[in-house]
């Protein structure tokens, strides 16, 4: 049987430079008021990273799944976007 992470491995993604479909709207929110950066545990292509004290976001490989945008309900500073046409996703496998 195939894995889920070989699954993932056959999806394409194609980057739109310097324009990421998801941004923080408050950056300075996540790192001293959010007590628990529910993004970063919950998003599947681990694009969310909280290290030394500094909220991370990089959208390569982003899966458009919408986690991350639902799972910060208290402060909703998520910006979500779907890529421009042509951009992000292609999978496979379904
Ligand atoms: S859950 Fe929301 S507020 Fe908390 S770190 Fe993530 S984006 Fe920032
Ligand atoms: S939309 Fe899904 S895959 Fe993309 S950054 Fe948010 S949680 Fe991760």
């Amino acid at each position: 049987m195939i894995k889920v992470e070989e699954k993932l491995y056959q999806n394409r993604y194609r980057v739109d430079a310097d324009r990421p479909h998801i941004r923080i709207r408050n950056p300075e929110l996540c790192n001293e008021q959010c007590d628990t950066h529910a993004c970063t545990v919950c998003c599947p292509a681990g694009c969310w990273s909280f290290e030394d004290g500094k909220i991370g976001l990089i959208t390569d490989g982003c899966l458009e799944c919408g986690t991350c945008r639902v799972i910060c309900d208290k402060f909703a500073n998520v910006d979500w976007n779907y890529p421009r046409a042509g951009f992000g996703i292609l999978f496979k496998f379904g």
